[in-house]
């Protein structure tokens, strides 16, 4: 899937890169249709920006218990965006 290395990611695809986005491992081919797509997308940018802080407050929770809510917290996005939010 490298015919188009620009090829702007949809917003379900921006939702599965976004955990790796805030967990600074996004890849170098993919972080520039990522930056774009926050650009272009104020609902996407919005979500990415309250998700890094909800992380933020997650982290500071024992491990067990973080790892869930994070894990809760991208489904429920998931569920956001495919119910055309
Ligand atoms: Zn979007």
């Amino acid at each position: 899937m490298t015919d188009h290395p620009h090829h702007p990611l949809s917003c379900r695809q921006l939702t599965e890169h976004s955990s790796a986005f805030l967990e600074g491992t996004l890849g170098d081919e993919i972080w520039g249709s990522f930056k774009d797509h926050l650009e272009r997308c104020p609902p996407c940018a919005e979500y990415v920006r309250q998700m890094g802080m909800t992380v933020e407050l997650v982290r500071r929770l024992p491990g067990d218990r973080g790892t869930c809510a994070r894990a809760e917290l991208v489904d429920r996005f998931r569920k956001w965006r495919s119910g055309g939010g």
